[in-house]
């Protein structure tokens, strides 16, 4: 199994990294996309990512902080991924949920990034909450990386999905999802095409309905987490929602998986 998009280096996970590991390598997972979101965490996820063969390291600046970033943000970024060659790009995107948002510095930010993925073919993985005309506005119009790129937990609207697979999106589904007043969202993804679906925990963040969750985890303060070994139950939801045995569902992510993140 495979999670296209997790936060493995989360500073939450650290006092639970030994029993979370282990639960993963139990679980049978081979590969895992371990997205920084700022310049501070990036150290983690390189490092993460020596100690441990299955982490494909991502490096990205996230809506979320684009207000913290540095000057030379973008500099470092070109650093990182120099200093690690296996890298690719994430989390970026846009944000219109986030209060006190600044919609230029996201576009900014953002148009920077998909260029330099772009620019070295690697894929990206987007976050969109609430700016999916504004995303679809630079996916159409700008650079994007030509293996494609990944709408990570999509929440978009089904209508999209053609044009944003036709510039070479890959889609995420998430646990999350599973909750009652997601179905809508949960039904869209019985419409995307079978050769771009992927799976995705977001851990520790986007946990699943607690009658769902498999793996209950907190933090220090007794703050819900979501552990990685959920995984398993998203793998089995969406094979159920697709019709499909877990077993050609776990092929047919690996051959996406492949196609996108695959050197
Ligand atoms: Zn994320």
């Amino acid at each position: 199994m495979i999670d296209a998009h997790n936060h493995l280096h989360d500073t939450r996970l650290v006092p639970h990294r030994a029993a979370v590991f282990a639960a993963l390598v139990q679980l049978g997972v081979t590969r895992a996309v371990v997205n920084g979101t700022r310049e501070d965490d990036w150290p983690a996820v390189a490092a993460l990512a020596r100690g441990h063969a299955f982490v494909l390291p991502s490096f990205g600046l996230h809506p979320w902080h684009v207000a913290a970033r540095s000057s030379d943000w973008l500099a470092r970024l070109r650093e990182n991924l120099d200093a690690n060659p296996a890298a690719v790009i994430g989390e970026i995107g846009l944000d219109r949920w986030i209060a006190g948002y600044d919609p230029d510095a996201q576009r900014e930010v953002f148009t920077a990034q998909i260029a330099l993925a772009a620019e070295r073919n690697l894929p990206a993985t987007i976050h969109c909450l609430r700016a999916w005309g504004p995303l679809w506005d630079l996916i159409r119009t700008g650079p994007v990386p030509a293996r494609g790129f990944l709408l990570h937990a999509y929440g978009g609207p089904a209508e999209m999905v053609r044009a944003f697979s036709a510039r070479g999106a890959y889609f995420s589904f998430n646990a999350y999802f599973l909750d009652d007043r997601k179905a809508a969202q949960r039904a869209v993804f019985e419409h995307i095409p079978i050769a771009r679906l992927l799976v995705e925990t977001d851990a520790p963040d986007m946990r699943p309905p607690d009658d769902r969750n498999a793996h209950p985890l907190h933090d220090a303060g007794g703050g819900p987490l979501n552990h990685p070994a959920n995984l398993a139950l998203t793998y089995a939801a969406l094979a159920e929602l697709r019709g499909l045995s877990v077993e050609q569902l776990t092929a047919q992510v690996a051959e996406n998986f492949a196609r996108l993140f695959g050197k």
